[in-house]
Formats: C-alpha cells, sequence, structure tokens
C-alpha cells in the first residue's frame, strides 16, 4: 500500500433514462429562481429543457462553439451578468459544459449539467479556453458543476461514429487515471470499473445504436470516466490531444480515439499496476486480451471509433512541431517525455496500426 490523498470535490448526480424531467426540481432545490440555459440550437432536447423551465428560464445563450474561444466566452459571461441570473443549465456535450463553465469561473453561478455526449467534463472542475490557437486548462473548484443529471435517452440520438469516438475519449480519461501519479485506491476501482463498462456497452451500442441498455452501461462508464478525468492528474495523451485541439484544430473525440492506444503502448513497460487493472477490466467485460494497447485497439476497431489522425486531417510534416509542444507543456506521466517519445506517439496514431507491447 503506498500513501496516497484523496481529495474529491463534491457534486450531486441523479442517473437514469428519463430523469432530465427532474431539471426544474434540482434547479429549485438549489434555490436558483432564474436560469440561463447553455444549449446549441441543434439538439432539440434543448427547447424540451427550455419549455421544462418555463419561467424560471430567463434567457438562452446558443452559441456552444468547440473549445470555447475566449471571445464566446466573454459574450456568455455578459449574457449571464445582464440577465441577473442565479443559476446556468448546460444541455449538450463537453462544448456546451465548456461555455457554462467559462460562466462560473468569471460569476461562481452554479451549473446544472445534462450531458449528452461521453466526453465527461460535467465531472470535473477543469475549465477550457482558446485564444490565438492555444488552448489554456486550469482547474477551479467554481467550475466543477453542483448537479449533474445523466439521462441515457439523451445519447440515443448520438450519431454511431460520434457515439464511438465519444465513448473513446471516456476510455483515455480512465487509462490516463490509471497510471496517473496521484490516483488514489479508490480512484483506481473506480477506473477499471469504468473500463469495464465501457468496454462491455460500447460494442452494443455500436451493434444497436438505440439499445438503451447499452447507452446506459456506456453512460455510467462516462460518468466514472469524468470523475476519474476530475480526481487524478492526466499524462502524454492529454497533452498531445489538447495540443491537436488547441493548435491544430483537430475535432475532440476523434482525435481522443485517435490516440490512447499509442499512449498507453508507450506507457505499458513505466505503468505495470495501470496495465494489469486495465487487462483485467477488459477481460472481465468478457473480450479477449493480448496486452492493454492491443486490446485498446481491438475495442476502437471493433465499434468503428476513429482509428488515424491522418484520418482527421493531420499532416506528416506537423507531427514534429506537435511533438515540441507536448514536450514543452511537460506532461506528468509514467514515462518521461521528450521529443522521440511524443513524436514516437503521435506519428503511430497518425498511421492508425494495432501497437505492439512498446512503441519505441
Ligand atoms: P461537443 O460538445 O462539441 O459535441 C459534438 C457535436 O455533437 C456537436 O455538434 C453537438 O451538437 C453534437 N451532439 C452532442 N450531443 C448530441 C446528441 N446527444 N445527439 C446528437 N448530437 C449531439 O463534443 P464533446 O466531445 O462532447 O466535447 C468536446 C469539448 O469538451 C472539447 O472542447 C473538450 O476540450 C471539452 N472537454 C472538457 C472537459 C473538461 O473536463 N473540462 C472534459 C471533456 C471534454
Amino acid at each position: 500500500m503506498h500513501p496516497f490523498v484523496h481529495d474529491v470535490p463534491a457534486s450531486r448526480v441523479v442517473f437514469g433514462p428519463g430523469r432530465r424531467a427532474e431539471v426544474p426540481a434540482e434547479v429549485a432545490r438549489l434555490g436558483a429562481t432564474s436560469v440561463l440555459l447553455v444549449a446549441g440550437d441543434d439538439l432539440p432536447v434543448g427547447d424540451e429543457i427550455a419549455d421544462a423551465l418555463g419561467r424560471v428560464l430567463t434567457r438562452r445563450f446558443t452559441e456552444v462553439v468547440m473549445h470555447v474561444p475566449v471571445e464566446v466566452a466573454a459574450r456568455a459571461v455578459e449574457e449571464a451578468r445582464s440577465a441577473a441570473v442565479d443559476a446556468v443549465v448546460a444541455v449538450g456535450g463537453g462544448s456546451a459544459i465548456g461555455t457554462a463553465k467559462a460562466i462560473a469561473k468569471e460569476s461562481g453561478l452554479p451549473i446544472v449539467a445534462v450531458p449528452t455526449t461521453y466526453a465527461g467534463s460535467e465531472m470535473t472542475p477543469i475549465w477550457g479556453l482558446t485564444e490565438n490557437r492555444r488552448k489554456t486548462t486550469g482547474r477551479d473548484p467554481r467550475v466543477l458543476p453542483k448537479v449533474v443529471i445523466y439521462d441515457p435517452e439523451l445519447t440515443l440520438t448520438l450519431p454511431a461514429s460520434l457515439s464511438a469516438d465519444s465513448g473513446m475519449n471516456a476510455l483515455a480519461h480512465l487509462v490516463e487515471g490509471l497510471y496517473a501519479p496521484d490516483v488514489s485506491p479508490l480512484a483506481m476501482l473506480t477506473a477499471q470499473e469504468g473500463v469495464r463498462a465501457l468496454a462491455s456497452g460500447l460494442p452494443k451500442v455500436a451493434r444497436n445504436p438505440a439499445d438503451l441498455a447499452g447507452r446506459s452501461e456506456v453512460t455510467y462508464g462516462a460518468w466514472l470516466a469524468g470523475w476519474t478525468l476530475g480526481t487524478t492528474s492526466m499524462g502524454i495523451h492529454h497533452k498531445i490531444c489538447h495540443t491537436l485541439g488547441g493548435t491544430y484544430d483537430l475535432p475532440h473525440a476523434p482525435t481522443h480515439s485517435a490516440v490512447i492506444p499509442y499512449a498507453a503502448a508507450g506507457n505499458s513497460t513505466y505503468a505495470p499496476a495501470a496495465v494489469a487493472a486495465l487487462e483485467a477490466a477488459f477481460r472481465a467485460a468478457g473480450r479477449e486480451v493480448d496486452h492493454a494497447a492491443g486490446a485498446l485497439w481491438d475495442l476502437r476497431h471493433e465499434i468503428g471509433a476513429t482509428e488515424a489522425l491522418a484520418d482527421v486531417g493531420f499532416s506528416p510534416e506537423d507531427v514534429r512541431p506537435a511533438a515540441r509542444i507536448v514536450v514543452d507543456g511537460r506532461p506528468v506521466n509514467p514515462r518521461p517525455v521528450d521529443l522521440a517519445v511524443a513524436e514516437a506517439v503521435i506519428e503511430a496514431a497518425r498511421l492508425g496500426h494495432r501497437p505492439s507491447t512498446d512503441l519505441i
């Protein structure tokens, strides 16, 4: 048993099909009487929640942009200020929740989050903003949503490809949590259970996106993944994805899907406990495992998630400059990250072949 610190900010989690109907009650429970709703106008459930909120809804902010550009954040903060609301309800994926967090960061307003993807932002005190093609993130307990309502029915409309990529995004939080230097014994168990749930549920969703039991299993895994992301320090994988999203404008979930098997492979000999936990979790989900990185690749392949950075427009000449940004960001990672390591992981992710137990 090695020493640890377990320091987890609390949030209330309401889970189950149909439970989006409880948004007004949860808002009332916070004592809020005037709400700003953050929900893009492409999501029909935004209208449904707006109707349910009725007179408590003061204003709706629909300008939801991935990686939250600072100009958009400033407009969202101004909307909340001028409408004098006392709570924010965010409905959507990580982009909508990230916009609500930008408001909370400035105002301290409480957030009720209703996630519709598996990205996990709703469970973390992490905010992210993008300015001049550089993404900055930080931790602030004020941005952690006070209440999270997980309604697996909301993910039924998530297209199959985005379901697969978003599921791999959740898996990436769990993989990096398992080998994080600050993972507590409880977080280790939680992350392992999250991997099991995703490895079991994602193939069901891939076979039948309308399978509510499979959707529930994946939503459950995504909750555990978001919690893991919020309670541990992420390593080389997240630093690479953050760089590729912020500087190269690559899409969030597909990028995570493309990179994670290679981050795991690169770390495998440096993180034996994480590798053992991952392999056990895949086996508990009934999957065949030769090694952890290979099992991640097999799952990704089976569910039809994004397999190569080349497929999302990343060019070979960008590998080295991106690797340099990653190294400069000094990721906390089991394997020390120098230019050769960062380049090896990014190049392998660009190509997308099944990894061996170690990359370089
Ligand atoms: P997203 O929120 O940008 O959504 C992707 C697309 O899917 C959008 O067009 C959205 O309208 C659509 N969509 C969402 N839910 C849907 C549904 N149920 N049915 C149909 N369409 C739906 O993507 P994301 O991957 O959820 O979030 C990515 C963003 O979140 C990135 O900016 C990332 O950095 C951030 N993020 C932050 C944290 C954190 O802890 N701060 C964690 C994870 C992700």
